[in-house]
Order: structure tokens, then sequence, then C-alpha cells
């Protein structure tokens, strides 16, 4: 491709609300162009870097026999209610109505469409397992969309939906994607790590889960590691155990004056124990729906170490089928009698409790008095909380041990580019989406899905892989494989320029052929802000001296001069290690 024929250019300024490096340097290398917040269009040379991730995404893929489909972006509300997530997406699913005022939504992910279409062409248990992938638009109304691609509204997604008669290959089929998409962040040339994640309302109890995340500083995401045990999680699922603590064998419950100290720090500090040894107190309210509709909310108090801070993604595994979970109002602190700062476990009445898994039952604890100015010291839990359960509701944080009780674990930031999930029948039984098995019986098989965020994928590489100077895009998504800059005057020597363009091509190099009229300076920045893996220089100067191109590698900055007879091999040889990495 000839610069001077395409539609590209470049900007100096960075946009005022791009806030993450990728999502400055996609818009100053003119691959995107902001429609609206949250909302892009892909310029050309994005569109072949998409092109790129999009053809490793399908190799991989059918090698594990997935079939590409194409599902409607439009979908009825009717197959949302069936599955009972028309009102459960909230405002993240955009709805619209036709002419006839029927109601619609754009696919905000395509577990109901799949399963509309299994319905309808699948009877028998023979037919199974199934595999289909499709690459296509979603549209999610995110709160804050930011990031550029990362978190944008409308996005390009892989997602995939697999249909099993049994776990046994339900598990089977997981663990294939799995490999797929190691395999796809490989030979996409990016960092990343697999970890276990939560599977939210999608998974099914049990079921097994992973996210694909890439590392990078400004990663949304908390990755909690131990590398030498082979565990790493997101930290919203992440199990993790206090380093030992000294316990408290101190007992006797009575009441401490405390005023105004309303942490349990600050009541550490004054008692002169450490915060381990005093409990927080954090009172929730769940709302659960009724199959009739109606509302019934219900409270919960959590005790947690002093210094430990609670999940609350935790919280809702906790309290299965929630509809809501919100920090209780003052109102109902109040109703209960409550004060705020002062509250504890000990005779009210109104909510059930639950104490975290750090917490030794046998201890003595202080905790709120529920008396303002006033604290309780030496309370044991097994002896004085009358009724509670325990789980593990608490934060990993850093100082912790690994499951293991050994091994210190690490935290790292990270971007979750894949998601994928056991499904189980959550979705072929609420839609009754049924098969005959071989006894002629009714069953709902088991489902297994499979997110890529395509798009994200693309902004991600970027946040990875670049310096103060711009993009240096991994070889296998590089919109082109080489930069060639012609720096010169003359006839004679541009011709000699073309002709390498030309004899590049049909080598099979995908060249982007700098022959725009402007300096050299400007070229240089220009190919470093846009980032190709390999710089080929023809300057005049050089050349009709020394008969010599100047090859610059974008990553290592190493600079290598070649004579043009050799310059077929020394690039065959060069793309042949970068795509190697
Ligand atoms: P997140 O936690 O980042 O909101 P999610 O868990 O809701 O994502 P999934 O439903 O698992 O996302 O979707 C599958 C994949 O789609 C994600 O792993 C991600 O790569 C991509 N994705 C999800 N939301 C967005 C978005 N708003 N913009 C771009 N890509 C997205
Ligand atoms: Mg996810």
């Amino acid at each position: 491709m000839k610069l001077s024929n395409s539609f590209w250019q470049t900007y100096k300024e960075v946009p005022s609300d791009a806030d993450i490096p990728s999502h400055q340097l996609l818009l100053r290398a003119g691959f995107l162009n902001k429609t609206t917040g949250g909302i892009y269009s892909y310029l050309p040379f994005a569109t072949k870097v998409l092109n790129k991730i999009k053809k490793v995404i399908r190799e991989e893929l059918e090698k594990i026999g997935a079939q590409e489909i194409l599902m409607s972006f439009v979908t009825p509300a009717q197959l949302w209610k069936s599955s009972g997530r028309w009102d459960q997406m909230g405002p993240l699913m955009i709805k619209l109505k036709d002419r006839k005022d029927a109601e619609f939504c754009l696919s905000a992910t395509n577990e109901e469409t799949i399963t509309d279409i299994f319905s309808a062409t699948v009877s028998s248990y023979k037919q199974l397992p199934i595999n289909l992938f499709q690459i296509n638009t979603k549209f999610r109304d995110e709160l804050r969309p930011r990031f550029g691609l990362i978190r944008g509204r409308e996005f390009i997604m892989k997602d995939a939906y697999t249909f099993h008669m049994d776990a046994k290959c339900m598990d089977e089929t997981y663990e294939k994607y799995f490999q797929a998409y190691s395999n796809i962040m490989k030979r996409l040339g990016l960092e990343y790590i697999a970890v276990e994640a939560d599977g939210g309302e999608m998974a099914g109890a049990g079921a097994k889960t992973h996210e694909f995340q890439i590392i990078a500083d400004n990663g949304e995401d908390d990755i909690v590691e131990a590398k030498e045990i082979n565990f790493a999680a997101n930290i919203e699922a992440a199990k993790t155990l206090r380093n030992a603590l000294d316990w408290n064998d101190d007992i006797k419950c009575e009441q401490v004056q405390t005023e105004g100290m309303t942490s349990c720090q600050e009541v550490a500090d004054y008692l002169n124990i450490p915060a381990h040894q005093t409990l927080k107190s954090i009172l929730y309210t769940a709302t659960y729906r009724k199959k009739d509709g109606s509302e019934k909310k219900a409270h919960y108090m959590f005790l947690i170490l002093g210094d430990d801070e609670l999940n609350e993604i935790k919280l809702r595994k906790v309290l299965k089928g929630t509809h809501a979970l919100e920090p209780a109002s003052a109102e109902t602190l109040d109703e209960l009698g409550l004060p705020k700062g002062y509250m504890g476990p000990l005779n009210k009445k109104g909510f059930s409790i639950f104490i975290d898994e750090a917490v030794e039952l046998e201890a003595g604890y202080v905790v709120g008095a529920n008396k303002i100015n006033y604290h309780l010291k030496g309370l044991k839990p097994a002896r004085d909380i009358e009724e509670f359960k325990v789980a593990d509701i608490r934060l990993a944080k850093s100082g912790d041990l690994a499951i293991d009780g050994k091994t210190p674990v690490k935290f790292r930031k990270g971007i979750e580019v894949g998601h994928i999930f056991q499904l189980g029948d959550k979705y072929t039984k609420s839609m009754k989406a049924h098969v005959l098995d071989h006894n002629g019986k009714k069953v709902s098989p088991l489902m297994g899905c499979y997110g890529l965020g395509v798009s994200r994928i693309l902004a991600a590489a970027v946040e990875q892989h670049h310096d103060e100077n711009g993009i240096i895009w991994p070889t296998s998504m590089a919109p082109f494989d080489i930069y060639f800059a012609y720096i010169g005057k003359k006839e004679t020597t541009l011709k000699v320029a073309e002709s390498i363009y030309k004899k590049l091509n049909d080598n099979g190099f995908d060249v982007l052929f700098d022959d725009r009229n402007v300096g050299a300076g400007a070229k240089f920045k220009d190919s470093d802000l846009l980032g190709l893996p390999i710089r080929l220089v023809l300057g005049e100067r050089d050349f009709e001296n020394s008969k010599e191109l100047e090859i610059r590698l974008r990553k290592s900055q190493e600079t290598i001069k070649v004579k043009e007879e050799n310059l077929l091999l020394k690039l065959k040889e060069l793309k042949a290690s970068l795509s190697d990495l």
C-alpha cells in the first residue's frame, strides 16, 4: 500500500478524554474514529489489525471443531423473558421498540438466541455435541465507558456456545477451549495469565470458569497469583489465607468506653492491640425476587477481621439468588437498633450472621457494643454468638498466603480479554430446550459458553506493547509487515525504491510504502507512532554512496545496514525470527 494513496493520517494532539496510552495512541495513530462515547469506527489500519486477530481466532477454533455462524444482533424480548434475563440484565442492555410496539434489545450476549436455534434444530442426543461460534457486534450500555475500545458500549466479541449430553463431554470441550484460547494469546504475541474467575449470574453452581487476562499496568482487574503452586485468580474469586496471626486469648467479655472511635483501627490503637483482634461488623440488605414478581428483603451482618475488607462478589455467591445486594441504609440500621460505628452481633434481631473463615472462632475480639461510644472486648464468637454461618467473604490482600498455607501471593493488574464458562443446564432448563436421550427420555443438555473480546484485544495489545514514541505491534497483528520510507528527490532513486517496494510485495511482504512528499523527521515520527515491526529506509545519499538501505526494528531499536542485493534475504530472516517471538 502506498501511503500517498491511502486513507490515513496521524495527529499530534492527545484527545482530552483519552485516558490511557492505548486509547491515546490508537486515536493519534489514526486507527479509530470516535463516533460518540464508547462507540468507535475502525479506520483502514484498525480493520486490518482486526482481520488478523479474527484470522487467528478462526484458525484456532476451527481446529477444535467449532463452526462459524452469524446470529442476529437485534433479539426479541420474548427470548430474554423466557430465560428470565429481560429484567435481570438491567440498564446494561439497551431496549427498543419496533413500529408495532414490539420490544427488542441489541445483543449484549447471545445465550438466548443460540438456545432458541438449538431448540428449533436439535431433538436427539445423536446430534450432540454441538460447537458453534460467531464474531459479531455486541452492545452493552456500560455505566462508565472508558479506555477507548477496552470498555466500549459497542464492541466486537467472539462468542462460542457448546451443547453436551453429559458433564464429561462439557469438561473435555472446556479444556479444548482453554487450550485454544492459550494458543490464540501466544500466537498474538500477548503476555497473558489464565485465572480462576467468578461466574456471576452466568455460571451454574460449581461450574468451571476462567478468564484470560492480558498483563498491563492500566488493567482494571486485580490478579492474585502464586506461580510456584500454579495458582492464579481474579481477586473477585480469589481464596487466600491470612499469614499466621497472634490471637487474643482474653475472652472475658466486658464493655469498654471508646468515645468517638468508629473504626476498628482507632479502637485497636486505643486498646493497644493489632486490628485483627477486632471484628468489623457490616450490615447488608439483600433483595430477592419471588416467582410472582413481588420482592422480599433480608438483612445480613458480615463479620470480618478488623483489618480485612469484604468481597461483595463473594457475598453474592454466599447469598444465592439475590436480585440486589447493598449496604444497609441508615433507616434500616436505625430500625434494627444498630448504631453506625458501634454495631455488633450481640443481642439484636432482624438479621442473619456470617463470619469470615479467617476469624478464629475460639479467640477473643473487640466488637461494637450496639451502644454509641462503647465496644465489647473479649467476645468469643463460638461461645457468644448464638447462630451464625462461616464463609469465605474477605477480599484477598497483599501479605496473604495461597491456600497451601505457605506460598505468599503476588498481585498484578490485568485486562480481561476472554472468559470461558460452564453454564450447565441453566439456559436449556429455563428455555425448555430438550433433547431425547438414548432411552427416549426428555433431558436438558449442558452448555458451555466462551467469550473473547476482539476489539478489546486490539487495544489491550497496544496497552501492553508501546513506548513513549508510539505503538509496537506484535508481528502477528501488525497492520503491515514493513514500513518503507523513501527519502530523496531524484527520479532515479525513487524508481529504485518503487522497484524494491514491488519486489517485496511480490515476495509476500505486506509493505506500507511511505512515498509522501514530507521530510524525513515527519516520516520517522509517524513510523514510530504507527509501530510496524520493521522500518526500512532508502535514503538517497546513503544509497548512492554505498547501495545500502537501513533496517530498524521497532521493538529493539536495533539498526542494520543492508546492501540492496541482500535485502530480500535479510527481511525474510527477520520476519521469521520476529514471528517466533
Ligand atoms: P467486564 O468484567 O470487563 O465488564 P464481562 O465479564 O462483563 O467484562 P463477558 O460477559 O465475560 O464480559 O464478555 C466476554 C468478553 O467480552 C470479555 O472477556 C471482554 O473481552 C469482552 N467485553 C466485555 N465487555 C466489554 C466492553 N464493554 N468493551 C469491550 N469488550 C468487552
Ligand atoms: Mg467476564
